[in-house]
């Protein structure tokens, strides 16, 4: 789950960190509001779940309230790489002595924290020459110690008059990501100012999906708080933790993971049909068949249902348990379809066959011819499940 920068920062400043000042803005009436508070020369940032927005005009700069307030305007209601601006960040413009990169992040290859500094912040990562960037590895154990960020900020070229600050930035940095269970914790720029302070000018927060019952107001907050995007399916999917899309097709698709699910989306359109959405259910997808089918039906385009599980260290017998149990309780009025393979599937195909009545394809091409056809043949249903 991304975080937008603005609810970043309030992490970040209440771990002790310098942020500069700053609004959050929606509409018109924010900004009257907020009136002769506004604090110039100041950044105007159109606060969505993309990066580069600098190089695309998503940061912009004003040196009196009437310029910050046509700024603003601007923004909002624009789109920024491809996102929608529905709200916007407004701050006091800080003098910029010197820019870094600071960041922590799960290194795939340990399977531990990962923190980075770097002395040439402000431009992209990727475009960091490897030598300029200093990384050390966090045992979790032991924690991220201050002698250690010292250390890192030191490899990252700070002078030793300097290395308390820098180490106290980043340690506060590693707590942040660690109380959060973030995958990912990025400032950039970490800048000094003119007047020696270091501040967060950026966040980049991305917080681990599996850690969402112990953060649940946070996933909660980082989902709503950028305006209502996507449809209202797809919101009420994103509140559950599911991934969702709803399209304009007439196949309801439920299948596990996303590589399955996209794969049974290509052969349904291989054979003439469109699907009518994407929905990752994952792990979990006994646990939240229930919630997951009801959305895959509330969308009124639905006219047939194509299940597809494929078991290799996942079980099938387990994802058909939850979706029969699913299907049993909202009562689909649809055809369905099902498509069962790999670990566990005569248990499944038992399942399905005993408890619906429905007898599973042998192959899946079988499956989505069915679907498709059933699709073009059934009537619209009235109140469909909502
Ligand atoms: P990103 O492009 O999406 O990563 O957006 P950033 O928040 O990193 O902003 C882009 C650039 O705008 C930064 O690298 C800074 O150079 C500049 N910038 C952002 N905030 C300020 C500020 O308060 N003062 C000044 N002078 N520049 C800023
Ligand atoms: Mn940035």
């Amino acid at each position: 789950m991304n975080v937008p920068e603005y609810i970043g920062k309030d992490l970040l400043r209440d771990a002790g960190l310098r942020v500069p000042p700053g609004s959050v803005v929606r509409n018109d009436a924010d900004l009257a509001v907020l009136g002769e508070r506004l604090l110039v020369p100041c950044v105007i940032k159109a606060q969505i779940a993309a990066g580069k927005r600098g190089k695309s005009g998503g940061v912009l700069f004003a040196s009196d309230a009437k310029e910050a307030r046509a700024a603003a305007q601007t923004l909002l209601g624009s789109t920024i790489n491809e996102h929608l601006v529905e709200c916007v960040l407004i701050e006091a413009a800080v003098p910029i002595a010197h820019e870094y990169y600071a960041a922590v992040m799960n290194d795939t290859s340990t399977g531990l924290p990962l923190v980075l500094f770097s002395s040439d912040g402000g431009m992209e990562i990727e475009d960091v020459p490897h030598d300029r960037i200093a990384r050390t590895t966090v045992d979790i154990r032991a924690g991220f110690s201050r002698d250690a960020a010292r250390a890192l900020a030191s490899a990252g070229g700070v002078p030793s008059s300097a290395l308390g600050t820098f180490a106290d930035v980043l340690v506060a940095l590693y707590s942040v990501y660690d109380a959060n269970d973030a995958e990912l914790l990025e400032i950039n720029p970490l800048v000094r100012s003119e007047n020696g302070d270091l501040y967060a000018l950026d966040c980049k927060l991305v917080l681990d999906d599996s850690a969402r019952r112990r953060h649940e107001e946070l996933f909660e907050m980082a989902a709503t708080s950028l305006g209502p995007q996507g449809t209202e399916l797809e919101r009420r999917a994103r509140r559950l933790g599911l991934l969702y899309m709803e399209l304009d097709g007439n196949v309801g698709i439920l299948a596990n993971g996303a590589g399955l699910t996209m794969t049974t989306m290509d052969v349904v359109a291989h054979y003439g049909g469109r699907a009518a959405n994407f929905m990752e259910i994952g792990g979990e997808a006994y646990t939240k068949a229930t919630p997951a089918l009801e959305i895959v039906l509330a969308n009124p385009r639905v006219r047939s249902l194509l299940v597809n599980f494929c078991g290799a260290f996942a079980q099938t017998d387990v994802m058909a348990r939850g979706a029969v149990d699913a299907i049993k309780a909202l009562g689909p009025l649809i055809p369905v379809a099902f498509s069962i393979h790999g670990t566990g599937e005569e248990a499944a195909i038992a399942i399905v066959r005993d408890e619906l009545g429905i007898e599973p394809y042998d192959s899946m091409d079988d499956a989505v011819r069915f679907a498709i056809a059933a699709a073009a043949s059934s009537p619209p249903i009235a109140g469909a499940a909502s």
